[in-house]
């Protein structure tokens, strides 16, 4: 559904993305508008064409990385009809799914809840239209809305204005240096495109090929699986910085990090307290694998030694120091850390597994940055701002270092909407439109 509002239009929220971080937001405030008394007109803006959860990610085998519980609405709310349970119940598979005696659904069982979700807030949503720049809309010396340039896939621009806007846009692909020249060459590609990239490459017809998966993480390790598992033609170099595949710290007490009152203890803290906290907890997220994925690796090579057949390597402890083009393939010169040997090897594809940045927010926003103060934010997430400045700024999943190692996860989202809608209500107090209070989605 592509929705242009009339030029006069001024919504009280358009979101930027509609990951799970804005459609746990646009549930709550369905929630608000019954406590309230009136919905708030609010408007979500995803680039792709239709609702996909890191869509090009989904190989079968991947699963959750936390419980099912940990939902778009459980912890705030377990009688919600958005729940995991009540999709669950709504496609007939309860039952089953109780059967499998697992926490962790595979990530295209929770894809499809996603969906299933994102499906009744069509009405609110836009696909297809990637939000370019969010630029100030001055009034009496006054910022008091915002407007949002987008364009769609055929190139047409739209200009949207809304009274605050929340930024949930996610990560981006982070590329090392080494690897940007090959930007448009197939043959190199982001896990975050592994399953389109994948379709281009001669394996999928069953054809002999080397391929590097570069990376420590939990995609990594997924990817070295996959490609084990679907195309016996491929041999997998995996190759890493660190001197060993790392298990990610998910034990109890740990675990408490991601509790949603643990936001207020970090947010609480001074800044270098904050970041001490961030750090000590890193081995949870990131450049870490499940225990299972890395027993699962482990057994793989094992397996290759008894039979003498070494199809697969992980290399670890290895600097990539030159990346090389030729006609035969792409080489690599990697530098063992501990040795300093260098070997060159070749491969026929790489695939890089080397995680995300959170930047996407200062690019949308920088028309903004004058009044913002560097993106900080208060515990509410609304983005410091100048007097002068009173639309409202949120942003979701950009606000690790001052709320915490949950703020790029689904652990929070329950909670964090709930105080980003509170926040809404309470800002635009009697500037919102005051839309009559939208229906539930009955089969919900
Ligand atoms: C492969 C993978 C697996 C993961 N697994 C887990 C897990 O098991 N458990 C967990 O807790 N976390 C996991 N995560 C972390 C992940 O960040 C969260 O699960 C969740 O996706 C965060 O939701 P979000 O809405 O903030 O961001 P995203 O899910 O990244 O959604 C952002 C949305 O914004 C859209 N968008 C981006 N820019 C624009 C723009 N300019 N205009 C319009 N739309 C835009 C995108 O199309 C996307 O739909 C995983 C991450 C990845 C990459």
């Amino acid at each position: 559904m592509s929705q242009t509002s009339s030029p006069d239009t001024i919504h009280d929220l358009i979101g930027v993305g509609f990951g799970p971080s804005n459609l746990a937001l646009a549930i709550a405030l369905e929630e608000l508008a019954e406590t309230n008394g009136h919905a708030l007109d609010a408007l979500f803006i995803d680039k792709q064409t239709d609702y996909r959860w890191h869509g090009n990610t989904l190989a079968t085998q991947s699963e959750l990385q936390i419980s099912f519980l940990k939902d778009l609405v459980s912890l705030r709310n377990p009688t919600s009809p958005y729940s995991f349970v009540n999709y669950l119940h709504q496609k007939q598979r309860l039952a089953d799914f109780i059967n499998l005696g697992t926490f962790y659904p595979c990530r295209l069982e929770f894809n499809d809840y996603l969906r299933w979700a994102a499906d009744h807030f069509a009405t609110q949503a836009v696909y297809g239209e990637e939000v370019l720049r969010i630029e100030p809309a001055l009034n009496d010396g006054k910022v008091d809305h915002l407007r949002l340039v987008s364009r769609d896939q055929q190139g047409r621009e739209y200009t949207r204005r809304a009274r605050s806007v929340v930024v949930g846009s996610g990560g981006t692909p982070k590329i090392p240096e080494a690897f940007r020249a090959f930007k448009d060459d197939p043959r190199v590609f982001h896990h975050s495109q592994y399953l389109a990239g994948l379709q281009k490459l001669p394996c999928t017809q069953g054809k002999p090929m080397r391929i590097a998966v570069i990376g420590s993480g939990q995609s990594a390790a997924e990817a070295f699986i996959d490609l084990n598992d679907s195309f016996p033609s491929v041999k997998v170099d995996m190759i890493l910085r660190a001197s060993a595949l790392k298990p990610a710290d998910d034990s109890p007490f740990v675990n408490e990090i991601f509790a949603p009152e643990y936001t207020d203890l970090v947010f609480n803290q001074p800044h270098a307290e904050r970041a001490k906290l961030v750090n000590e907890y890193h081995n949870t997220n990131y450049s870490v694998v499940d225990v299972d994925l890395i027993e699962r690796i482990y057994g793989i090579l094992y397996r290759q030694k008894v039979a003498h057949q070494y199809r697969h390597h992980v290399l670890c402890r290895r600097d990539i120091e030159q990346v090389v083009n030729t006609a035969e393939g792409i080489e690599l010169t990697l530098r063992d850390l501990a040795t300093d040997v260098r070997q060159t090897h070749r491969y026929d594809a790489v695939i890089l597994a080397t995680g995300y940045e959170r930047r996407s927010h200062r690019e949308l926003l920088a028309p903004l940055q004058q009044h913002l103060k560097d993106f900080e934010v208060d515990r509410d997430y609304r983005a410091l701002a100048s007097p002068e400045f009173a639309a409202g700024v949120y942003l979701q999943g950009f606000c690790e270092a001052s709320h915490g190692l949950s703020d790029t996860l689904l652990s929070v989202l329950p909670a964090r909407a709930l105080e980003i809608g509170q926040s809404l209500y309470q800002h635009l107090g009697n500037q919102a439109s005051n839309a009559p209070t939208a229906l539930r989605a009955t089969s919900a």
